[in-house]
């Protein structure tokens, strides 16, 4: 029997965001249910069997700044698991390899004058100290570093990484946006000369393990392979939820999902509410990723700006992680799912992939790959137009007892599971109050 005051929640999703708002809820001492569509936790931090390999579907690094992640990590006993790299960065741009990420590569990069890279350097230095994002929010990104680079530096270093991540979007972007992005990382460094990176000794699973040990030591309940098809609130309340054709009552949804789904989920929602979530759009990713024999290169993270290769870069996650087993190296297509390559099937993504391996390492063979594989995920990356802040819904939808937040809410931030788990936290106080 129910204990007085004590509610009863589902969490819509058992990504890192509904685990931690899982927690925080079973915290505040009521009952959670966490209900996952997938056969396994984690949403896009899960990790896959990879030939005998258990890796995430897509990569993650950490960041020197990640303070909500390490807060957790102490509070789970696991901060001893998180590790640092002193990694470096490429840039392959128009047919050749540069090395990135310093003042040395900089300098010697030949495809910019000293006046270009003089702005480019003082733009990273004056973005790194930004504090309050609200006047970056209404700036159009392309009109920003345009401002600040010039047109040529635009051109040369960030031009084609847009078209490849964005299509039809890229000059649609909120300023505020990218300016995290490149203030995240250019805080994550031991000095001026050297970047440093984190990762999770174990991969983001260990994180997900020690928090579903966490919910069952507390009594919630973790389904998998259950999907909530519906959140019923006929007079404007929540009032259950319908699982495989069964309902179950509830006082409380928080969902993680990604919003896009709440209208289908809650039909009882207002058709203004739901016109608003449908204007937020969202970019799919199709990931590669391929074991191979031997290291592609020296670099974790190499970006391409290149007109014959049509990925904006390649991600060599043992130059990361070198405990990953051989080399792991991840290859993103981003793309609207309006493009017409995004019906091709995975092997057609793989093989483009492999064609463009010799050009990133003359030296690459067919035969160093041991195994491949590609992921799919539709809402891999929310596009934030300029004006993000007022076009979100706010978390707390028009229906009472139900609330829901996905990767969208981590605006101005980029996706990353430090902020997965900082809004869980603001999520779970909308759900409690
Ligand atoms: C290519 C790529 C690279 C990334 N790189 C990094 C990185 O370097 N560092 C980093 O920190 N982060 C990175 N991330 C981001 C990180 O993976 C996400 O921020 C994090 O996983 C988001 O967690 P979430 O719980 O909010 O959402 P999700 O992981 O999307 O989880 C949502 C869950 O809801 C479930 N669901 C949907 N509908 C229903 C339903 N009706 N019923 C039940 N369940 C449902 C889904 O199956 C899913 O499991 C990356 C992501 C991608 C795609």
């Amino acid at each position: 029997m129910q204990q007085a005051g004590k509610k009863r929640f589902a969490i819509v999703g058992a990504g890192p965001m509904g685990l931690m708002a899982a927690m925080e809820i079973l915290k505040a001492g009521h009952e959670v249910d966490v209900y996952e569509r997938d056969d396994r936790i984690g949403g896009m931090s899960a990790a896959f069997d990879f030939d005998g390999l258990q890796i995430e579907r897509y990569y993650h690094f950490v960041c020197k700044t990640d303070d909500p992640l390490f807060e957790l990590m102490a509070e789970l006993g696991i901060s001893d698991t998180l590790k640092w790299t002193d990694t470096k960065m490429g840039f392959y741009c128009q047919g050749k390899l540069y090395k990135w990420g310093t003042p040395w590569a900089l300098l010697s990069f030949d495809k910019l004058g000293w006046v270009d890279k003089f702005r480019y350097a003082l733009h990273v230095m004056r973005t790194k100290s930004i504090k309050d994002w609200r006047a970056l929010d209404k700036v159009g990104v392309t009109d920003w570093l345009k401002r600040n680079l010039g047109e040529r530096a635009y051109d040369v270093l960030w031009e084609r990484l847009f078209h490849l991540k964005f299509y039809e979007y890229k000059d649609k972007l909120s300023a505020a946006w990218l300016g995290t992005r490149i203030k995240r990382v250019a805080l994550s460094r031991k000095n001026l000369l050297q970047e440093s990176l984190g990762y999770i000794e174990g991969g983001s699973e260990t994180l997900l393990q020690k928090m579903q040990e966490f919910i069952l030591a507390r009594g919630g309940r973790i389904h998998l392979s259950a999907g909530i098809d519906r959140v019923n609130a006929p007079a404007g309340k929540v009032e259950s939820i319908t699982v495989k054709g069964e309902t179950i009552p509830v006082d409380g949804v928080v969902s993680t999902a990604p919003i896009q789904y709440v209208p289908r989920l809650a039909p009882d929602l207002p058709a203004d509410f739901r016109a608003r979530i449908q204007a937020l759009e969202n970019i799919p990713v199709v990931c590669v990723i391929l074991k191979l024999k031997q290291p592609l290169s020296e670099n974790f993270w190499m970006n391409i700006c290149d007109a014959g290769i049509d990925i904006p870069g390649v991600i060599e996650y043992s130059n990361l992680n070198p405990g990953a087993g051989p080399a792991i190296v991840y290859a993103p297509f981003y793309m609207p799912k309006t493009h017409p390559k995004f019906g091709r099937d995975n092997a057609e993504f793989i093989e483009e992939v492999l064609g463009y391996l010799p050009r990133l390492n003359p030296a690459f063979r067919r035969d160093w790959v041991l195994a491949s594989h590609c992921h799919r995920y539709e809402f891999a990356q929310a596009v934030c137009p300029p004006g993000y802040f007022d076009l979100l819904p706010p978390m707390q939808t028009p229906i009472a007892g139900l609330c829901m937040a996905d990767t969208a809410y981590y605006y101005p931030e980029d996706r990353s599971i430090c902020e997965s788990v900082k809004v869980a936290r603001a999520l779970a106080r909308t759900a409690l109050s």
